[in-house]
């Protein structure tokens, strides 16, 4: 497939936000698709070389784009920063300089989707010395044959912020619509017949002008044993989405959905390949918990570190974050201990690590242990100095077997089938009751308080293990709600004395059912401009040096989404100002969350329900 083909489609996926629309052009386009490409085109639609599991960064700061640019439209650097100043996004800055470049170039060629894929994905793997030449030539060579159109989305995917618009879901949508027009053609007829303008109310539209006989009607009927539209996407959206819960890669989902139902059905999480991990909603008391899950329940202590998957075959051990970065260096401790006491030959396990005080054995909060994700050197002193003990609470996938769709409960006894002997300070199961007396829920989750703890996790004793969703088979329950993990999107470049550095940061909670961001004010009090006492303080250089620039309009920037504050605040106050609808008030930086990304991060309705807990209590 021409490169050309993939840019027409994200510029009329930028076109418009009609969902439906964007679902049709996505499935058209992998309709179009030849089985090579598939990969390729699936992957670079979410503007990503990668799966979403192999944590691989091209790594290409916007510095370094900018001398790429540079050197390919052979002006200067200072050049090409100027007009990012004046246009704000240096991929408009590449249409502009490189198209002119390219048109008076006669010996340009077209590019094809699978050499800009296959020249990306070896980004990475460029290292040592004279390795910065070497990319600078790799990303030239590239926009070299663009068109302007080509050159800036090449330019926003070489950044990994191609920001058209084609969220999971959509994605998800767009499979499930590939899959009817593959294997049901005359279906997806009615679908493109599809007056434009309809976009909420399509169901009705659709289940009148379905086949209501013929081949069709008879083969869903087969496959599916359904006879309308409604029926099929409600037992075929599930299965993809269960296809991409397990292999966590949409370019093996649309593989599978071009072969078929069952295809999609064998699809298996794998030892190595870390899924992501089921989040939790949050409840504000011990009754409001029974209503949500029912009666009996299970609590659990929540434990104040971070969360482990454990993956195991034979003696080989794995350990990933939650945004899944593996960290099996980091802790050597870990991996000795899931050798000697997890009595399975493989298994996935989730977990949470928690830091303990190595004299006195009490737990040490989150904090005290986070520098241990990062570090890479004098591990082993670090393994003394700030030991961790590995707490078990899930199971999804024991000795060739996924467990997704089994009850909590029996994951549970799994799980203890796994860990016949726990050791504490080593590794243990999750301190666990299961109950239905609320008196007695409220005596452990004192229990837990006191030993140090957040507070408590509960968990539906029927609930499946969905990865990455917050689907509320799991709650928390801590004291009030008076900090939040934000990502910051924006900044604003310092005055007089600190023009050098960013001084206020713009905060966003997440909006997970639309996969996007909404801001919801901005901090830049409680910091300190440098510390060289502290190496994990918040600062305004440090903040500066780690946020990322991907759009300028004068002193304001836009950057890369991947930065997390834990934010301390005052009160939650109605603001039109903010995307969320939502203000705090005397907002103030408590830590970096380095272990969260964007996608796990104070979500709306948790926001939502916080502003309505506090108008209860004042
Ligand atoms: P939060 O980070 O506040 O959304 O709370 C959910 C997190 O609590 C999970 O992602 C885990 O890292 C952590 N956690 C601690 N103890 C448990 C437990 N027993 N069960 C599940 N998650 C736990």
């Amino acid at each position: 497939m021409q490169y050309s083909a993939l840019v027409s489609v994200y510029s009329a996926l930028a076109a418009t936000t009609k969902r439906l629309e964007k679902t049709k052009l996505v499935a058209d386009l992998l309709t179009a698709t030849s089985d090579a490409d598939l990969e390729p085109v699936v992957l670079l639609l979410q503007g990503r070389v990668f799966p979403r599991w192999d944590k691989q960064t091209l790594g290409v700061s916007s510095k370094l784009a900018a001398k790429a640019i540079a050197l390919t439209a052979g002006i200067s650097e200072q050049k090409v920063h100027d007009l990012w100043r004046k246009h704000g996004d240096l991929g408009k800055v590449t249409a502009e300089l490189l198209g002119k470049k390219r048109q008076a170039t006669l010996l340009s060629r077209d590019l094809s989707v699978k050499e800009v894929f296959e020249k990306l994905r070896k980004l990475p793997g460029i290292e040592g010395v004279g390795s910065v030449d070497l990319k600078l030539k790799s990303i030239g060579s590239l926009l070299a044959s663009a068109t302007p159109e080509e050159a800036q989305y090449l330019l926003r995917t070489v950044l990994e912020e191609l920001r058209v618009g084609v969220a999971e879901g959509t994605l998800r949508d767009a499979i499930s619509l590939f899959f009817i027009r593959h294997h049901y053609p005359d279906m997806y007829q009615v679908i493109s017949t599809l007056p434009k303008e309809k976009d909420s109310d399509t169901e009705p539209f659709l289940e009148t002008h379905f086949p209501k006989s013929g081949p069709t009607y008879e083969k869903t009927q087969k496959d599916f044993g359904v006879s309308t539209y409604r029926e099929l996407r409600q037992k075929l959206d599930p299965l993809i989405q269960a296809a991409y819960d397990r292999s966590n890669d949409y370019a093996i989902v649309a593989r599978a959905a071009k072969h078929g139902r069952e295809a999609l059905g064998k699809i298996e999480l794998e030892v190595g390949k870390p899924v992501r991990v089921m989040l939790a909603q949050r409840e504000i008391s011990i009754p409001s918990i029974f209503d949500h899950l029912g009666r009996p329940c299970a609590f659990e202590y929540k434990y104040d570190g971070f969360r482990m998957q454990v993956h195991k075959k034979n003696d080989e051990v794995l350990l990933f974050t939650r945004r899944l970065e593996p960290v099996t260096e980091q802790f050597p401790e870990v991996v000795k201990a899931v050798r000697e006491h997890i009595m399975t030959s493989s298994c996935i396990l989730d977990a949470e690590a928690v830091g303990y005080d190595p004299k006195k054995g009490t737990y040490t909060p989150f904090q005290a242990i986070s520098q241990r994700i990062r570090r890479k050197y004098e591990i082993l002193r670090l393994v003394e100095e700030l030991p961790v003990e590995l707490n078990l609470f899930d199971v999804i996938y024991y000795e060739g077997r996924t467990l997704l769709d089994i009850p909590y409960a029996e994951r549970r006894t799994i799980l203890k089938k796994a860990l016949p002997k726990g050791v504490a300070r080593v590794i243990r199961l999750s301190e666990q009751i299961v109950t239905a007396d609320e008196q007695y829920a409220e005596a452990f989750y004192k229990a837990s308080l006191t030993a140090g703890n957040e507070g408590v996790m509960a968990k539906n004793l029927e609930g499946t293990y969905r990865p990455g969703a917050r689907v509320g088979h799991m709650v928390k329950l801590k004291p009030a709600l008076d900090t939040m993990d934000l990502v910051v999107v924006g900044a604003e470049w310092g005055e007089g004395k600190r023009s050098g550095w960013f001084t206020s940061f713009t905060l966003a909670c997440a909006d997970p059912l639309d996969d996007d961001l909404l801001t919801i004010g901005k901090v830049g009090t409680g910091l300190k401009e440098i510390d060289s006492e502290d190496p994990d303080a918040v600062t305004f250089d440090k903040l500066t040096k780690l946020l990322e620039v991907i759009e300028q309009h004068g002193r304001e920037v836009l950057v890369r989404s991947t930065i997390v504050l834990e934010i301390k605040f005052e009160e939650i106050q109605a603001s039109p100002t903010y995307g969320s609808g939502f203000a705090l008030r005397f907002p103030r930086v408590v830590r970096l969350r380095e272990d969260r990304g964007a996608d796990d991060i104070t979500t709306i309705d948790e926001v939502r329900s916080a502003a309505k807990v506090q108008r209860g209590r004042t």
